[in-house]
C-alpha cells in the first residue's frame, strides 16, 4: 500500500495544474498554493463535504463520486455567477484502495478538465470516507450574482429539469429500473457554470437548487425580503414525480430577473446551450410564497426541501 506522498503524486498530481493559466504560480507540493488575481476581478470562494451515506449511496461508484464532489461546488460557483479556478481536495479515506482512487480521481479530473480547473492543494488522512472540496473562482468586480437582489415585479425561473434527481433516487429505493437520463441527473449532475457565467448583470437574485426548488427559492425571497406566486404547473414534468418535483440534488439555478431583461436573458441563456423555465414572479414580502401545483394553490411552507439537522434522516 503506497504512503501518503506517493498516493497524492500517483493520484492527484495535476498536470493540468502546470498548464494552466500563468496565475497559478504554485500548486501541488509545497505547504501553500500561491496564485495571482486577476486585476479588476474579485474572488469567490466556495466549499461543499460530501458524506458517505447521506450525499451519496454507500455503494455509489467511486467516479460519480470524484464527479460530484466537484460538482456541488462547481454549482455554487455557478450561482454566483463566478468562473472556477483552482480546486483544493480534502480526502478523508478509510483506506487506501488503488482501484477506488483511480475512479474516484477519473471521476474528478475529467470534471475538472471540462471547466479548465486546476487542482492547487488538500490533504489526505485516514477516516471514515468524507470528500470536502474547496473552489476559487473569480467575477468582474461588482458582477457576482447573489441571493438578495430580488425585486417586486421581477420574474423567477430555473434552468434545465428540477425534479429528475429526486425520482431516480424514488425509483432506486423502490428497486425499479432508472431511466437514464434521470440516473444522469441523479449520480452525475452537471453544474450550470456557463448559465451562471452568462446570468451576470441581469439576473438580480441567483441560488443553486441542493435542497428544493421551493425550499431554495425561499432563501432568494428571505434575502430579498419578497414573496413570491410560484407556478409549478409550468414546469417541464417529463417522467418526473410530483412529490420529487422540490425535492434536493437538482443542481439546477433558480433566479429572478426584470421582465424588461425577457429577451437578453433569453438571448444569454440560448448563448450558453441552457434551457430555462420562467414560472413565477415576485411579490411584496407581505405576501408568503406560494405555489400553484396541479391547479391548486399551496404554501410553500407545506413543500418542504432538505434540511439535514431538521430531517433527521
Ligand atoms: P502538510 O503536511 O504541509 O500539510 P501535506 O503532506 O498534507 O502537507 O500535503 C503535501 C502537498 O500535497 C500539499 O501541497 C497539499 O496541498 C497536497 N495535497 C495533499 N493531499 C492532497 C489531495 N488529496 N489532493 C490534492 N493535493 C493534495
Ligand atoms: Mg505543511
Amino acid at each position: 500500500m503506497p504512503g501518503e506522498f506517493e498516493l497524492i503524486r500517483k493520484w492527484f498530481a495535476d498536470p493540468a495544474a502546470s498548464t494552466a493559466d500563468a496565475s497559478l504560480q504554485l500548486g501541488i507540493g509545497d505547504d501553500g498554493a500561491v496564485f495571482a488575481p486577476t486585476p479588476g476581478c474579485s474572488q469567490i470562494v466556495v466549499t461543499d463535504t460530501l458524506v458517505a451515506g447521506r450525499h451519496f449511496p454507500d455503494d455509489a461508484g467511486p467516479a460519480a463520486i470524484g464527479h460530484r464532489a466537484l460538482a456541488v461546488n462547481l454549482s455554487d460557483m455557478a450561482a454566483m455567477g463566478a468562473r472556477p479556478k483552482y480546486a483544493f481536495l480534502n480526502l478523508t479515506l478509510p483506506e487506501s484502495d488503488e482501484a477506488w482512487l483511480g475512479e474516484f480521481s477519473r471521476g474528478f479530473f475529467e470534471l475538472a478538465r471540462e471547466h479548465h480547473v486546476a487542482l492547487a492543494g488538500g490533504d489526505t488522512t485516514r477516516g471514515p470516507l468524507n470528500i470536502a472540496v474547496t473552489l476559487l473562482g473569480e467575477v468582474p468586480e461588482g458582477s457576482a450574482l447573489t441571493r438578495s437582489g430580488a425585486c417586486v415585479g421581477d420574474l423567477v425561473a430555473v434552468t434545465g429539469r428540477p425534479g429528475r434527481a429526486a425520482t431516480a433516487l424514488v425509483l432506486w429505493r423502490e428497486g425499479k429500473a432508472i431511466p437514464e437520463e434521470l440516473n444522469k441527473a441523479w449520480l452525475w449532475p452537471t453544474p450550470r457554470v456557463e448559465a451562471g457565467i452568462a446570468l451576470r448583470g441581469l439576473a438580480t437574485a441567483c441560488i443553486d437548487v441542493s435542497d428544493g426548488l421551493v425550499a431554495d427559492f425561499a432563501h432568494i425571497a428571505a434575502a430579498s425580503d419578497v414573496g413570491a406566486r410560484l407556478d409549478a404547473d409550468a414546469l417541464p414534468r417529463d417522467g418526473i414525480d410530483t412529490d420529487a418535483l422540490f425535492r434536493g440534488d437538482d443542481y439546477e439555478l433558480c433566479f429572478t430577473f426584470a421582465p424588461a431583461d425577457a429577451d437578453r436573458i433569453e438571448a444569454a441563456l440560448t448563448g450558453a446551450g441552457q434551457e430555462y423555465t420562467v414560472f413565477g414572479e415576485v411579490v411584496a414580502a407581505g405576501e408568503a410564497v406560494s405555489v400553484q401545483l396541479d391547479g391548486e394553490q399551496r404554501a410553500a411552507a407545506e413543500l418542504g426541501g432538505w434540511d439535514h439537522f431538521q430531517d433527521g434522516s
